[in-house]
């Protein structure tokens, strides 16, 4: 069973919910604000994202409720970063969407191959 799609279900994990996405705190937070959006539907990867409108509107809002807990958290003014990994390369570890928000100081640049 895939432990987000768990999460998913339960209530009391959860900072946010709508029918078609939930947020909830990173368990291993590497910045003060660390929170993970993810679909409800269990999606392993953004390579197995539909095509077309269902695609489209789980991309858009996993976004635009990272908008929201930004604000709502108060570092939206101060700016953040969000981030999606995906697949060995990209260094995924969960095989189920998740869309990071991290915010709370200001980021390392962290971008690059591994040494
Ligand atoms: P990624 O490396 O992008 O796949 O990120 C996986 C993230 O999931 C890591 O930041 C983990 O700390 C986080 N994580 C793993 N298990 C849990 C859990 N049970 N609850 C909350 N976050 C988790
Ligand atoms: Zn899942």
């Amino acid at each position: 069973m895939c432990i987000f799609c768990n999460i998913a279900k339960s209530p009391d994990s959860l900072i946010y919910e709508d029918e078609l996405v939930v947020a909830f705190k990173d368990i291993r937070p590497i910045v003060p604000v660390h929170i993970l959006v993810i679909p409800k539907k269990h999606i392993a990867s953004i390579n197995e994202l539909p095509d077309g409108e269902e695609g489209d509107l789980i991309a858009g809002r996993l976004i635009n409720v990272a908008k929201k807990i930004a604000q709502k958290e108060g570092i939206a003014e101060n700016g953040y970063k969000l981030l999606i990994r995906t697949g060995n390369h990209g260094g995924q570890e969960v095989q189920h969407i998740h869309l990071h928000l991290l915010g709370g100081g200001r980021m390392k640049e962290g971008i690059g191959l591994a040494s």
